[in-house]
C-alpha cells in the first residue's frame, strides 16, 4: 500500500488546494493519505468534503501538523485518525487559530523595528484564508525586494534564532501530544532529522515524546540518506514506538519533495498505519 502521512494544502503554506493536492495523490499512486496543515484541520475536512463526492481510490486520515515548544525549540507533531469534532480536536483549533495571529502580529513589529514596514498587512494580504505562518512574511519580504528569495528571507529575517522565529505562543510539547491523544488520535514526532540536533539531544526529544505519550516517529521523510533511516528506526525500537512516513510535500516543482516518493520503511519497524488498514469499504472514510 502506498502511504503518505504528511503533506500541506493551501490551509497552510501548501501550493495545492485540498481537491488538486487528492487528486495528485492518485495521480502519483497514494492509496493512504494524511493531509498535514499547520495548526488546522480545514485541509482535511475540504478535502473529506470533496472526495465524499468523488469515486477515487484513496482513503484520507482526518490529521494537523502541529506546532509546540520542546526545550526552547519549536518542533512539529502530527496528529493522525483524530477526531476533528472531538472537543480537544475543536479547542486546539481555536487556540492555534489566535496563537497564530498574535504571533504574526510579533512578527510583523519585529520586521518593523528592523525598518521593514507593513510585513504584517502584507503576509495578511498573501495569506488570505490560508492559516498565517512564516512563508507568508517570506513571500512578502521577496515581493517587496528586502531579500531575492524565500530561502534568503528564512537565513535573515525568519529561521530558527532569527528575530521572525517566535515561539512563545506555541503549547508545550506534553500539551500538544495530550490534545492529540484525547482526540483518539496518534501522536507523531515529524521530520525528526529537521530540527538539527545532535544525537544525544534527539535521543532525549524522543525519550521525552515518550514519555509524554507520544506513539510514533517519522522513521522516512521523502527520500533521505540511509543513516537517517537506520538511526530513526533504531530511537523507534528503544522507546517502542511505531513508524510513520511522509513526504512533507507543500507544492509541485521540488524534485526532492513529491507526494507518495517516500523510500521504504525499514523492516522491523511497525507501520503506524496498520492500526487503520481495517478500515475499508468507502474507501476515504475513516
Ligand atoms: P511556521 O509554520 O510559521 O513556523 O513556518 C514554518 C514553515 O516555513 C515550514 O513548515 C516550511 O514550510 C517553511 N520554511 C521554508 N523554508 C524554511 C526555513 N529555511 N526554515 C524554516 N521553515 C522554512
Ligand atoms: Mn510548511
Ligand atoms: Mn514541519
Ligand atoms: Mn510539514
Amino acid at each position: 500500500m502506498r502511504v503518505d502521512l504528511h503533506c500541506h494544502t493551501t490551509a497552510s503554506d501548501g501550493g495545492l488546494d485540498p481537491a488538486a493536492l487528492c487528486q495528485r495523490a492518485v495521480a502519483q499512486g497514494v492509496e493512504l493519505l494524511a493531509i498535514t496543515d499547520h495548526d488546522t484541520v480545514r485541509g482535511y475536512r475540504e478535502a473529506a468534503a470533496w472526495l465524499s463526492t468523488q469515486d477515487l481510490p484513496l482513503q484520507l486520515l482526518p490529521a494537523a501538523e502541529y506546532s509546540c515548544n520542546w526545550r526552547n525549540i519549536s518542533v512539529h507533531i502530527v496528529g493522525l485518525g483524530i477526531d476533528v469534532e472531538h472537543p480537544a480536536s475543536l479547542a486546539a483549533g481555536l487556540y492555534f487559530d489566535s496563537a497564530r495571529r498574535e504571533r504574526a502580529a510579533l512578527i510583523g513589529a519585529k520586521l518593523a523595528k528592523l525598518g521593514i514596514e507593513g510585513a504584517l498587512e502584507g503576509a495578511l494580504a498573501l495569506a488570505g484564508a490560508s492559516q498565517i505562518g512564516r512563508p507568508y512574511f517570506a513571500r512578502y519580504l521577496v515581493a517587496q525586494g528586502v531579500v531575492r528569495s524565500e530561502d534568503e528571507a528564512f537565513e535573515r529575517y525568519l529561521g530558527a534564532g532569527k528575530v521572525g522565529d517566535v515561539r512563545v505562543l506555541w503549547p508545550e510539547l506534553a500539551t500538544v501530544v495530550e490534545w492529540i491523544t484525547a482526540a483518539g488520535g496518534v501522536a507523531v514526532l515529524a521530520h525528526p532529522a529537521k530540527y538539527r540536533l545532535t544525537a544525544t539531544r534527539l535521543r532525549t526529544l524522543v525519550a521525552d515524546f515518550a514519555a509524554s505519550g507520544g506513539a510514533a516517529i517519522e522513521v522516512v521523510v521523502g527520500r533521505q540518506p540511509s543513516d537517517t533511516t537506520a538511526f530513526m528506526a533504531q530511537l523507534c525500537r528503544q522507546h517502542d514506538l511505531a513508524a510513520s512516513v511522509g513526504s512533507d510535500f507543500h507544492k509541485p516543482g521540488h524534485s526532492w519533495s513529491e507526494l507518495g516518493k517516500i523510500d521504504d520503511l525499514p523492516k522491523g519497524c511497525e507501520p503506524v498505519w496498520m492500526r487503520w488498514s481495517n478500515l475499508e469499504s468507502k474507501p476515504h472514510e475513516v
